[in-house]
Order: C-alpha cells, then structure tokens, then sequence
C-alpha cells in the first residue's frame, strides 16, 4: 500500500472544483487530484452532494438497468482474482451453443431487460470473433433484446471493426491494474500478461469504429487513489487524440471468488472509499456513466445512485447459463441478489426513474455528439421521456401483478399538467407499439 501524504485542503479550493464541475466542465488532472487528497471529513458530504447535483443536471433522475450474459468462464489466462483462471481445477467449465446463449437471452427479455452486457472469458480456440458475431446476430434476431454491449478480452483493429459491424453497442474491457508490478504479479500468465496489448485496447477499439468504450480498474489490486487518477490520466489521454473518453466508467470491486489465488489482499476498498471514488468519477467527468454492478450489496447500491452513479445491472448471475439452469462456476460471489423488479421499484421509491431505455444506440447519439448534447444538458430531458416510456412498457409485459399498480402511479405522477404528449404515447404502448422513443 502506498503511503498517502496529509495536504492541508483549501475549502475553497474544492468549492471552485465542484462549481467548476457543476458547470459540467471536466476537470484537469491537477483537479482531480486535489479531490482524490482531501482528508477533511467535513468536506466530503458537500462533494457528495455536488455529484448528486451533477448527475441530475447531466441525466436527470433517471437510473439504467441492464443485465450481464456470461458466455463462457472456459479461460486462458490465470488472472489470481478471478474463478475462471484457467489454473482453477475446480471450476466446472462451460462455453454456451449459440442456441443456448439465445436461450438465456429470451429469459431475460421476458423478464424486461432490453440491454444486455454479453461477458466472456479469453478463449479463441472456443471463442473466435466468428463465434461472438453469431452470438450477437442470434439474439437480435430472435429476441426482443434491443442493445447488446461487450466485455471482452482486448481484439485486433480489425476483429474490432466486426464487433462493432455485428451491432454491439459499448466495447468495455477493465485495465484492472494501471500499477505494472501489481499487473505483472496478477497476470502472470496467458495473453493478460501483455499490459501494453490491454492498455492500448481502447485505441483499437476506437480506430475501429467504437465511439462508445466503457473502463474502469478493479478496486482492490492497488491503491485506489493511485489508480482512478491513472484512469483518470488514461480518459483524458483519450479525450486529447479522439474528441471523446470512456462512455461509462465502471467501479468493480474485487470480491471472493471461488479458486481465486489472492490470499493477501492489501488494498481492501472500504464503502465509504467507494462512494468517494463514484462521487469523483461523476466530477471529473460530468455526461460519464457510472456503473455499479450487483458485485456491490443492496444498500451500497441505493446510496451510490444518490451521489453519482447513473447505471445498475441488477438480478445478474455470473456463471454461463446462470438464468435458465443454476449455472456453473461463477465469476464471484454477488452481493445484491434481488431481481431486476425489486431493483426497479426501489429505484422509484428512492425518488429516482428506472429504465429500460436503449435509444441512443440506434439514434446515433454516441461518442462526441453524446457528450456535446450531455454537456448541454439537453440528454436530461430525452433520458426522462424515455424512462418513462420505457416503463410504460415493462408495466404491461413484464411487471407482476404486485407492482404495476404502484408504477403507474409512479408514471401518473410525472405526468405534467395539461399535457397531451406523454398519454397519447402511454395509450399507444397500451394498445401494442413498442419500442416509443426519442
Ligand atoms: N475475460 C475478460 C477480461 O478479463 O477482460 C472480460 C471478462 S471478465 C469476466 C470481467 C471483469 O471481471 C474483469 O475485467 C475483472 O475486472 C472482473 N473480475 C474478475 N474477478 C473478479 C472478482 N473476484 N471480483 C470482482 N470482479 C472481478
Ligand atoms: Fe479469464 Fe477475464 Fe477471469 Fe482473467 S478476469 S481469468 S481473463 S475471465
């Protein structure tokens, strides 16, 4: 662990920080650091609130939901973290058939997701860019699934420009570590060991055509202020060559994980790190998401969306075939176990909106054109819409009796006065047309 040095904070420093931010402007490096430093507890529940604020002047109320799909935990490297290392004699291994990953796709639109992130282990004997193109092109075509996103081992420019071709909407892949040492000691062996090869997957990402790139480190592995401002450093390295960073950023936490090798585990991230670190990714960058997945417990989660984050998966599992069956080996343990609708009605009561909602991807907003409307606050109101809209839908297909009472009123609710608008939409939903969007 490194040491961290005391700095005298200036309060009024950080207020300009903030209010600089609250003008959705991103913050320089030199910024950043400055919130990564502050040691005055005082302070902190301002910063929190102003992340608040400026997740809410970016996208409104609104929270995004979405699923994860594990396509296989077969596994080539031997990530010391991870239960799919390939050095896990335990694990019970399993890539999915095409039909099975449609399988798993059809229980999840049934459920009400429309956005699913497909997750895959490092194979290419099992798992070529032939394989992945299948997959996507199956779901979408027999499925109401309408955006598929992508975490996978870093690809060729040109496997790259298929991914993107195929229809996946987010290419995400996680540094894990910016610290080489510690990257070096996690990932001693299998194509993972290349830094420089995973460092630079955003570039190629990019280069071929993906506007909208999704990073993150895994907290845990080293000094966690070390490593958002190397994220940090890394976003704004993306932003000076290509006009646009990351499109979300995620906050993964290392949790157990059965055969995991990690016995010394230094660099424990408490809650009350976590929000910070949520709370300085919102600053940073202001039109970023923020995702949080079901690795957090219930009630992390809840505060985390009052003080920045923007997206959740929700009711996940994280072993291939994990919905239909009870799965094999997982990836790790998972700390929130509740379904996608006890999510989405928490979500309401917390006075924030749900939703469904996959409109950018197929009306091109992304990569520069996204973060120009975002910092023009001008997504707020088209994510709003949609949300509701979104909503209307998952009420009449998917909602259980319990609850569709209670989200109507939730919708009524936002509706303004006098307005012809949003009925007129609600009745069309009712009456069959789906996907209504702006
Ligand atoms: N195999 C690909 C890779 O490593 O980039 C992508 C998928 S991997 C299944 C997704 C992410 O899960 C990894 O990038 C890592 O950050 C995270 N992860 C692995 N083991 C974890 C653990 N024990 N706890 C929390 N997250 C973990
Ligand atoms: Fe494989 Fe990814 Fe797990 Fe590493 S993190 S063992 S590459 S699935």
């Amino acid at each position: 662990m490194i040491e961290q040095r005391s700095i005298k904070t200036d309060p009024s420093r950080i207020r300009d920080i903030l209010a600089k931010s609250l003008e959705l402007q991103d913050l320089t490096l030199s910024e950043i650091s400055e919130l990564l430093a502050l040691d005055d507890a005082e302070l902190w529940p301002v910063v929190f609130d102003a992340a608040r604020r400026v997740k809410e002047k970016v996208y409104g109320r609104r929270v995004v939901l979405f699923a994860p799909l594990y396509l296989s935990n077969e596994c080539l490297n031997d990530c010391l973290y991870c239960g799919f290392r390939k050095g896990n004699r335990d694990a019970v291994r399993k890539t999915l058939a095409i039909d099975e990953a449609v399988q798993e796709a059809s229980l999840l639109a049934k459920r009400g997701y429309r956005r699913l992130l497909l997750v895959a282990s490092e194979h290419n004997k099992l798992m070529g860019i032939g394989y992945f193109e299948k997959v996507v092109e199956a779901i979408y075509r027999e499925t109401d699934i309408r955006i598929l996103h992508m975490n996978s081992a870093p690809m060729s420019v040109d496997d790259f420009k298929r991914l993107k071709a195929a229809g996946v909407g987010v290419y995400q892949c996680f540094q894990e570590t910016y610290h080489i040492p510690t990257y070096r000691y996690m990932h001693e062996k299998g194509s993972k060991a290349d830094y420089a090869w995973r460092l630079s997957a955003m570039d190629r990402a990019v280069e071929a055509g993906f506007e909208d790139i999704g990073m993150g480190v895994l907290l845990g592995l080293y000094d966690w202020r070390w490593e958002v401002g190397a994220l940090m450093a890394h976003s704004r390295r993306l932003i000076n060559k290509y006009g646009f960073g990351p499109h979300t950023i995620s906050v993964p936490r290392l949790q157990p994980a059965q055969g995991s090798r990690l016995n010394d585990w230094p660099n424990r991230v408490s809650d009350e790190d976590l929000r910070k670190i949520v709370a300085i990714y919102r600053l940073a960058l202001p039109y970023v998401g923020v995702v949080v997945s079901t690795r957090e417990h219930a009630e992390i989660r809840d505060e985390l969306l009052l003080i920045g984050a923007s997206q959740v998966s929700a009711g996940s599992k994280t072993s291939p075939l994990g919905y239909v069956d009870h799965g094999d080996t997982e990836q790790f343990e998972t700390g929130d176990k509740r379904s996608l609708e006890e999510v989405i009605v928490k979500i309401a009561e917390l006075g924030l909106m749900p939703s469904l909602c996959t409109a950018c991807y197929r009306e091109g907003r992304s990569g520069e054109m996204f973060r120009d409307l975002a910092q023009n606050q001008a997504m707020k109101g088209i994510c709003h819409t949609n949300a509701l809209l979104s909503l209307k839908e998952y009420i009449e297909d998917n909602a259980s009796e319990d609850v569709k009472e209670k989200l109507e009123r939730v919708l009524k609710a936002e509706i303004p006065e006098n307005s012809t608008g949003l009925p007129d939409k609600f009745r069309l939903i009712e009456e069959g047309k789906r996907d209504i969007h702006v």
